[in-house]
């Protein structure tokens, strides 16, 4: 069982990043409205993710570490058609067989929360103690028991930029959720749930002139599109700034490249990359999220008019606008 969970581990959890994504994930399924994520080290020394969610109780935090233990798919057929971010039920079994992990959780139903210490894959403990409505859960010394793993992570400043990065893709679609990220005791990020789209990019990307981004937005065919759109001149010497983003989740996709660069075409110096922020919403049992374990890649089953749809968007925008 534990040999299971530390294989499963290594396709999900492959450095800090990987768990402080699994853990905000969790954390909005969880329909939290505020989530305040602490790292320390980079995250090799500690990740904690507090969340003011649905929580759970007793029996539901034993069962949450265990493989496989998803609340959020009942049978096979949930598969098509995901809402949650969350749905292959190994991420907290696979945290807990790499690293020491406590966790403290209460429903809005009681009066007492509960928690739970387990240790690279050891349950040591689980029962009352204090805390508020919510969750939170703290993962320290990632992959100690296992050196030749914990050799692979990188200085506490490469780990925490990809740490960033994940912070990154989950906020910005989430403009209505409440928050911080703090390394080392400093505030990095604090982000509000009630602000507009475009101050959200502004904050956590002060190195682009947010107010100048233009906007576009359709709705047809069943696609909901809502795309920021950096000037030409603004453009990059890579993709760094572009991000696409299919019903709250951040996604890498070849046809939506294609159609970014499609819509740009003419418009750009060779070897240039537009700042793109582009939101889809389309109904979710159109494609497929279940392609791989972190779930950034889906599988349009119409990709041609998801491609067409993205470009039209763009394109009339951009040759619209004075550029
Ligand atoms: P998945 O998200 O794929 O269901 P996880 O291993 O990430 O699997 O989580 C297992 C289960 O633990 C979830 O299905 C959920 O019921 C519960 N859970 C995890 N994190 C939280 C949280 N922050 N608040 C409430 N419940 C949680
Ligand atoms: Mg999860």
């Amino acid at each position: 069982q534990n040999m299971v969970n530390m294989i499963a581990a290594g396709e999900v959890i492959e450095r800090p990043a990987s768990a402080v994504k699994e853990l905000m994930e969790n954390s909005i399924d969880a329909g939290a409205t505020a989530v305040v994520v602490t790292v320390e080290d980079g995250g090799r020394k500690l990740i904690s993710i507090t969340d003011n969610g649905e929580g759970m109780d007793r029996d539901d935090l034993a069962a949450a570490f265990e493989s496989h233990a998803t609340s959020k798919i009942r049978d096979t057929s949930d598969l098509s058609g995901i809402t949650t971010l969350g749905f292959r039920g190994e991420a907290l079994a696979s945290i807990a067989s790499i690293a020491h992990v406590r966790a403290v959780s209460r429903t809005p139903q009681s009066d007492q929360a509960n928690c739970i210490e387990i240790d690279c894959g050891d349950r040591q403990s689980v029962g009352p103690c204090s805390g508020d409505v919510g969750t939170t859960i703290q993962v320290r010394d990632l992959f100690y028991k296992t050196p030749a793993r914990r050799k692979f992570l990188r200085t506490a400043n490469t780990e925490m930029g990809h740490i960033t990065e994940q912070f990154t893709r989950i906020a910005l679609p989430k403009d209505q959720l409440g928050l911080t990220l703090i390394h080392n005791g400093r505030e990095l990020y604090r982000l509000s749930g009630s602000l507009a789209l475009r101050q959200r990019i502004a904050q956590l990307f002060p190195m682009l002139e947010a107010d100048d981004l233009v906007e576009a937005s359709t709705d047809e065919k069943g696609i909901r599109i809502r795309a920021l759109l950096g000037h030409p001149s603004t453009s990059r010497t890579n993709n760094r700034f572009q991000y696409a983003f299919l019903n709250g989740r951040f996604i890498r996709d070849k046809f939506i490249s294609h159609a970014i660069k499609e819509a740009y075409r003419g418009l750009l110096e060779p070897n240039r990359f537009p700042v793109v922020f582009l939101f889809i919403q389309m109904p979710y049992d159109e494609y497929d999220v279940n392609v791989h374990p972190t779930k950034t890649e889906v599988r349009f089953y119409n990709s041609n008019l998801v491609h067409s749809q993205i470009l039209a968007t763009m394109r009339e925008k951009l040759l619209g606008t004075d550029l």
